[in-house]
C-alpha cells in the first residue's frame, strides 16, 4: 500500500473524484432508487456537520482528490447545503458539481452559485408529465423544468440531464431528450438501471441497453463518438444537429478499469465503490479525536482494497447493503 502520494488502489487506479453525499432523505420515491414507503433515512444529528466535512475534504485534497460531487439521497433538502458548498469551495477544488432532482433548484440556484457551485447534474427522466409521476413518484415535471430554467440563466459552467432508461416507460423518449438537449444546449446522459436501489425494478429485462439507445437515436439522427477519457459516459454529438448526448453503460459495458471515484456517506462512511459491500467510518474517527496521519492511512487501506470490478454479472454478486440513496449516487 503506498504511504505517500495520489489514493492508488491495488490495480493501480489513482482515484481524485468524490462522491459526497450529503443526506439520504429524499422528496421523491424513484421506482429505481427506493420503495414508495420508504423511510429508512439517517436522522439529521447523525450526518457530518459542515465543519467535519471540511476538516475530512481537506485531508482528502491532500490527496490528490481535485473533484467533489454532492450527492444523496436529495441534496438540496439539506438545511446548510450552502454553508457547505461554501466549506468545500474554500478549500479549492478544481471542480465541484451537484446532483440533483431539481424541486428546489429555482430557490438556491444562484445562492450555489455564488457559494462556488460550478455544475450541475439534473435528473429528468421523462418529458411527459404521467411518464415523470411513474417513474419518480412524487413531485411535478413543470418544477423541475422550472428548476433547469433557473439553472440556465444561472450560469453554471455546466448542466447535464440524467436520464434512466427503463425499458417499457420511458424508452420511447430518446429522441425527445435529443430534441431537449438541441434546444438547450445541455448534454443528455441515458443511464443504465442498476441494481443498486432498495427496489423490486431490477430486472435484466427493465435494462434498456446502451447498443439500443444507439439504435434509436441513429433511427434520425448521424452521431460521432467523442473522445472518452475518464468520464464514465461514452459521448457523441450529432453531425448534422447540434445535439450531445451520452451513454453510461454500467451493465453492458462496464468502465470498472478507469475508475477513479470514491464515495464518503453523510454520517462519514468510506465507501470504494458504489457496488461495495464494506466500508469504514471516518466520521467515527473523528469523532475519536483521530488524527489526519492515522485517517490517511484508514483511507489508504479502504482504497488499496478497491475491487477490480463491480462483478455484476459474476455468479458470487451479492447487492450491496446500503442502497444508492444511502451511499451517494
Ligand atoms: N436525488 C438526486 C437525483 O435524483 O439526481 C441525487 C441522488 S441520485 C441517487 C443520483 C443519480 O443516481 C440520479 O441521476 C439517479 O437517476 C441515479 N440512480 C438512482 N438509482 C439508480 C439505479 N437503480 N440505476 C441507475 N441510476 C440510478
Ligand atoms: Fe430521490 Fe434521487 Fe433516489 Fe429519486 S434517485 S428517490 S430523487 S435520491
Amino acid at each position: 500500500m503506498p504511504l505517500d502520494g495520489s489514493l492508488v488502489d491495488g490495480f493501480g487506479r489513482i482515484h481524485d473524484d468524490l462522491r459526497l453525499s450529503v443526506t439520504e432523505s429524499c422528496n421523491f420515491r424513484c421506482v429505481y432508487c427506493m420503495d414508495d414507503s420508504n423511510t429508512d433515512f439517517l436522522s439529521k444529528k447523525e450526518f457530518l456537520s459542515p465543519s467535519q466535512l471540511k476538516c475530512l475534504l481537506k485531508v482528502f485534497k491532500e490527496l490528490g482528490v481535485n473533484s467533489v460531487r454532492i450527492t444523496g439521497g436529495e441534496p438540496l433538502i439539506r438545511k446548510e447545503i450552502i454553508e457547505i458548498v461554501q466549506a468545500i469551495s474554500e478549500i479549492g477544488f478544481a471542480d465541484i458539481a451537484l446532483t440533483t432532482n431539481g424541486t428546489y433548484l429555482r430557490k438556491y440556484a444562484v445562492d450555489l452559485k455564488n457559494a462556488g457551485l460550478k455544475r450541475i447534474n439534473l435528473s429528468i427522466d421523462s418529458l411527459n408529465d404521467e411518464k415523470f409521476k411513474k417513474i419518480r413518484r412524487r413531485g411535478d415535471l413543470q418544477t423541475v423544468l422550472d428548476g433547469f430554467a433557473a439553472a440556465l440563466d444561472t450560469g453554471f459552467d455546466e448542466i447535464k440531464v440524467n436520464v434512466v432508461a427503463i425499458r417499457g416507460i420511458n424508452d420511447d423518449e430518446i429522441l425527445d431528450f435529443i430534441d431537449f438537449s438541441s434546444k438547450y444546449g445541455v448534454t443528455v446522459r441515458f443511464i443504465e438501471l442498476m441494481p443498486v436501489g432498495a427496489t423490486e425494478i431490477y430486472r435484466d429485462e427493465n435494462v434498456m441497453p446502451k447498443a439500443d439507445i444507439l439504435k434509436a437515436v441513429t433511427s434520425k439522427w448521424n452521431i460521432v463518438e467523442n473522445r472518452r477519457d475518464n468520464n464514465p459516459a461514452v459521448t457523441y454529438c450529432g453531425v448534422d444537429a447540434q445535439f450531445k448526448f451520452g451513454i453510461i453503460s454500467s451493465m453492458t459495458e462496464p468502465f470498472c478499469d478507469t475508475c477513479n471515484r470514491i464515495r464518503l456517506t453523510a454520517d462519514g462512511h468510506l465507501r470504494n465503490c458504489l457496488f461495495s459491500t464494506s466500508e469504514i467510518s471516518l466520521g467515527d474517527m473523528l469523532n475519536q479525536g483521530c488524527g489526519n496521519d492515522e485517517i490517511i492511512r484508514a483511507i489508504r487501506s479502504e482504497i488499496f482494497r478497491k475491487k477490480s470490478g463491480h462483478g455484476t454479472n459474476s455468479l458470487g454478486y451479492v447487492i450491496p447493503n446500503k442502497p444508492i440513496y444511502k451511499v451517494g449516487g
